[in-house]
């Protein structure tokens, strides 16, 4: 591609493919709007020759807020007495992922804290019956599991996993993260790539003691896995948890790191995340106009869906699915792109197929 005019030397040496840590963290630096403008221009040229114009629709089903873990971010952490909890049952949660077929949307994202309620079969018979009865792909969001557990899903026809490594430096993941261990992480996200799903991940932005360079290092990571896709959201601090005096990671570092992704994993899917819309209510369409081309509307029953509250003031709580549809057409049309048809299977992916 032709780098558009202003590129700094550190973008052209991102666009030749031929950078170190210090170009990426030198781009999520604040204090420079043309150079800003540039990157993003870049991302946006690179997600249009790479992914083309159409943003591809996940429809969202959290389908239980009961976590077992205490990730210090996040609302649905156990030690969260406050919250009030729910599980939707199988049959509740195939209805859901059928309404989002029926919306048209060619994937299903099942998504909960990590609930062992739900044991690996009844997970397989809510796939199977989701892959039976609708023409879509189906994405698990369900934590760390067996790796046997994976092994179940991915046979009973689930096609992608997300699990987000939220910082890949070791002593931040420690911090943040009591009695989970950043290898085993590592190694589930090693099984997912052998049990050849299409792998996810993602990072929060701002997290509290976060650098640039520890950013910088997470494209890297994200690079190397390498991700078929990528959520990236600002950390928003949740009262009802050990960070809710933290400050809230920003915006325009998250969109740094939207375009910086497309950049360094063009054929990859990058989500303009619900997170994003959260901070900034034009945030996922600054996200698209960086690089992203995913969005994830949410198809939870409109009882549940306010109590899934990783973080506070979450949009799109009120909302009904059809709704929710509607809403994210007029977004995508109101920047001239369309919205994707199929299951959107990720490039990256599709050619690690053929070879
Ligand atoms: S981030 Fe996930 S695993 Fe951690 S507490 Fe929240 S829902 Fe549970």
């Amino acid at each position: 591609m032709s780098p558009p005019s202003a590129v700094s030397p550190a973008l052209q040496r991102v666009l030749a493919g031929d950078y170190g840590v210090d170009d990426l963290a030198g781009l999520l630096a604040d204090g420079d709007p043309e150079r800003d403008a540039a990157l993003f221009a870049a991302a946006n040229q690179v997600r249009a020759e790479h992914v083309g114009d159409s943003v591809h629709l996940r429809g969202l089903v959290e389908f239980s807020n009961h976590c077992g873990r205490t990730c210090q971010y996040c609302g649905l952490r156990a030690a969260n007495k406050a919250l009030q909890r729910y599980r939707m049952q199988p049959d509740e949660i195939v209805e859901a992922g059928l309404r989002a077929a029926a919306l048209g949307y060619g994937t299903v994202v099942l998504q909960s804290g990590e609930d062992a309620w739900y044991r690996a079969e009844v997970i397989a018979g809510i796939v199977q019956r989701i892959k039976a009865q609708a023409d879509v792909a189906v994405t698990l969001c369900l934590g760390e599991r067996p790796r046997e557990d994976y092994a179940l899903w991915r046979e009973a026809g689930a096609d992608r996993y997300l699990l987000r490594i939220e910082t890949s430096n070791r002593e931040l993941y420690a911090q943040l993260h009591p009695g989970m261990s950043f290898d085993h992480r590592l190694a589930c996200l090693g099984a997912l790539r052998e049990l050849d799903y299409q792998v996810g991940s993602g990072v929060l932005v701002g997290l509290p003691g976060q650098t640039l360079e520890m950013l910088a290092r997470d494209l890297l990571f994200l690079r190397d896995l390498p991700a078929d896709m990528v959520g990236l959201g600002p950390f928003i601090p949740h009262p009802g948890t050990p960070l809710a005096q933290a400050e809230a990671g920003r915006v325009p570092t998250v969109l740094r790191m939207v375009a910086l992704t497309r950049l360094l994993l063009p054929d990859s899917h990058v989500v303009a995340t619900t997170a994003l819309g959260s901070a900034d209510p034009l945030g996922r369409e600054k996200a698209l106009q960086a690089g992203a081309n995913v969005m994830m509307p949410n198809v939870t029953p409109r009882a549940f869906r306010a109590l899934y509250e990783i973080y506070p003031d979450k949009i799109c709580t009120d909302e009904e699915p059809e709704h929710c549809r509607g809403c994210m057409a007029a977004r995508i049309a109101s920047l001239g792109r369309t919205i994707a048809t199929g299951h959107g299977d990720a490039p990256r992916w599709l050619h690690s197929q053929r070879h």
